[in-house]
């Protein structure tokens, strides 16, 4: 059947400049180039990943946006339009990677932060002691304090069990099989440096990684792969998977072509395995259940480790998080509609769940009107672009902001979405070996902790114009924002005043 759908990109190569060195080539994971005589393109199989042009040495390659345009029409644009022939052609549900890309409105840029004039400001934040150092876990009611045998004050509460975080980002859950085995090595060695965490994902964590284990938070996803004692040993601080900002409602497969040996080693299933993590777990069904899971992984840990549970952002998302605090987690992972995933349903993806700053602000706010916002601390992820959207998220009420996208696009990733095919050129979501060696563990790693300690200068930055020294006092602090261009329903929502208030 003759494809309706004209190529979105052109791949164009100067052959006046090109010395024919193929590299190019090599570098296509989507097998877009061929060599014959010259450079030859199949722009129907270009997805603009940028691999070829970053490493041409002679800059002959540009990737060009298809200007051939379909005849306008507001209702029914090119979008739908290309959707509805793919689908006439192959008879499928459309399949997409990486977060939601539609132009729903981002409320972090509608949002200002505060910062102090004739008082307070820092005079050189970056000297001055400031603190970004922040906890997760469960935190307790009051303090009290004793005397200690030395006579000096004690700390006479006993304390839930922590993880130190030198600043307040953690690497989102990225599984070993939707992201390479170098990949989640170089977030491991970069989160260790970093004084923070990454996650495993509901992929089991691989040996290779038991070194770094106290900077990984381990998940216990539906599908179980890889839990096994020995794996809740391993890990900072467990975490039950129940949702996805990516695919409210939709569980994980990763499909048996890609469950080669070492993926089956890691998850505890045959090699070629269909690896299905459905929608619900299976032992629950109410918040009770989740409370009983949360109790046996506690006790299973001995309780030395922080227990948290990751939903994705959707309606009343404000009721079910403070469920999840009663049944007894430390901490709650918010992931907002802009989340990342390695392959969703498209329709899923760019039509379910909410803004992750809507409803940080809205689970914020009920856990402190209940009094039981120090029961846990909130991760929140889904679209975290910089370190300005990190104090923003703060603000309104996040602990610590997780991060998978920007992590990933410090790696190399050019967010071409095509992660779900396992083709990726630049060696982050592929399990292909001649593409994963492209990721050197300790650069990757060395780009993460670059981007880390970035934002975190950022962030003592905006702390010491704000008139602060440490995170946590901007947690929740809602006054230090003003919002443009919302509503009043969205401004009651977020808890903040309109710019000029
Ligand atoms: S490497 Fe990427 S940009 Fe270059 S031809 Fe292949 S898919 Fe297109
Ligand atoms: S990880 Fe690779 S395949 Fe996925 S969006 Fe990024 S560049 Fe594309």
């Amino acid at each position: 059947m003759t494809s309706l759908v004209l190529p979105e990109f052109l791949h164009r190569v100067d052959h006046q400049r090109c010395r024919r060195c193929k590299r190019c080539v090599m570098s296509c994971g989507f097998g877009a180039l061929q060599f014959l005589e010259r450079v030859v393109a199949d722009h129907a199989k270009c997805v603009g990943c940028h691999r070829c042009a970053t490493f041409c040495p002679e800059g002959a390659i540009t990737i060009e946006r298809n200007p051939t345009a379909l005849r306008y029409n507001a209702h029914w644009s090119e979008e739908h339009r290309k959707a509805i022939w793919r689908q006439a052609e192959s008879g499928g549900m459309l399949l997409s990677a990486m977060g939601n890309d539609k132009p729903y409105p981002s409320y972090f840029d509608h949002l200002l932060l505060d910062a102090c004039q004739v008082t307070n400001p820092s005079i050189d934040p970056l000297r001055e002691p400031m603190e970004l150092r922040t906890y997760l876990g469960s935190k307790p009611e009051r303090l009290e304090f004793g005397a200690g045998p030395d006579g000096k004050p004690r700390l006479t509460v006993e304390l839930a069990p922590q993880v130190q975080l030198e600043t307040p980002l953690v690497f989102s859950a990225m599984s070993f099989g939707s992201i390479s085995l170098n990949a989640q090595k170089a977030l491991a060695m970069a989160a260790e440096k970093c004084g923070i965490t990454m996650n495993t994902g509901e992929g089991g964590l691989h040996k290779d990684l038991y070194p770094y284990s106290r900077h990984v938070v381990i998940q216990v996803a539906s599908g179980r792969f890889g839990v096994s004692p020995e794996y809740l040993q391993q890990g900072a601080a467990v975490e039950i998977k129940i949702g996805q900002g990516a695919k409210p409602g939709i569980g994980g497969h990763l499909p048996g072509e890609k469950v080669p040996h070492e993926i089956s080693e890691t998850r505890m299933v045959p090699v070629g395995t269909d690896c299905l993590s459905p929608a619900p777990h299976h032992d629950i069904y109410s918040i009770e259940d989740l409370a009983q899971l949360i109790g046996a992984l506690k006790e299973a840990t001995r309780y030395e480790k922080p227990v948290g549970v990751k939903i994705a952002a959707v309606h009343n998302v404000a009721a079910i998080a403070s469920g999840i605090v009663r049944a007894g987690a430390d901490f709650i992972f918010l992931d907002g509609f802009r989340g990342g995933t390695g392959a969703a349903p498209t329709v899923i993806r760019d039509h379910v769940g909410l803004p992750i700053e809507l409803a940080v602000a809205a689970v914020d706010d009920r856990l402190r009107r209940e009094g039981i916002r120090n029961r846990a601390s909130l991760v929140v992820a889904g679209g975290i672009r910089s370190s300005a959207d990190v104090a923003k998220a703060v603000a309104l009420g996040a602990d610590v902001c997780a991060i998978g996208t920007a992590a990933l696009v410090a790696m190399g990733c050019h967010l071409c979405q095509k992660c779900y095919t396992g083709n990726c050129s630049w060696g982050i979501a592929t399990q292909r070996s001649e593409l994963v060696r492209r990721l050197e563990p300790d650069v990757a790693a060395e780009r993460l902790v670059n981007l880390v300690r970035a934002w975190s200068l950022e962030l003592k930055e905006i702390l010491g114009a704000l008139g602060l020294n440490a995170i946590e006092s901007l947690r929740g602090s809602r006054e230090r924002l003003r919002a443009v261009g919302l509503d009043q329903t969205t401004l009651d929502i977020l808890g903040v005043k309109p710019a000029g208030r």
